[in-house]
């Protein structure tokens, strides 16, 4: 079962009951550092909106869904990624291995990344 916003540990962390450093924010997303980082750099851009998977969203987010990208487009530069490169993904349902159920983009970078896929 997908976890419920009130139990989501994203949401948590956007109200502040779980701690987390806020690398960006505006009214609809904040980016986040990734606890388990896979690379030297790894963020999570988060809509503050609880969206289950990026299915979810309809014709209606497609602003916020770009908003995400040109965010991560930011971070990337403030985190000294964007001319080296970066990953820019999203973990689909359980074949991808999504793990927290609230749409959110990887950005990763910071080291060489071996194709997959
Ligand atoms: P997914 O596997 O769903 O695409 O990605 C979820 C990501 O959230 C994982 O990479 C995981 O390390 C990260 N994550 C899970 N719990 C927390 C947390 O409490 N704080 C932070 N900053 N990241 C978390
Ligand atoms: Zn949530």
């Amino acid at each position: 079962m997908p976890q419920s916003p009130a139990e989501c540990v994203f949401c948590k962390i956007y109200a502040g009951e779980i701690p987390g450093e806020f690398l960006y924010r505006d009214d609809r997303c904040f980016v986040i550092r990734d606890i388990n980082p896979v690379a030297p750099v790894h963020l999570l851009v988060i809509p503050v909106e609880h969206y289950v998977h990026s299915v979810d969203a309809s014709p209606e987010h497609e602003a916020m869904l770009g908003h995400l990208m040109l965010v991560a487009q930011t971070v990337a530069k403030q985190e000294g990624v964007y001319e080296t490169g970066y990953r820019m993904a999203v973990n689909q349902g359980p074949n991808a291995g999504q793990t927290v159920d609230h749409l959110h983009l990887h950005v990763i970078g910071g080291r060489r990344l071996e194709h997959e896929g």
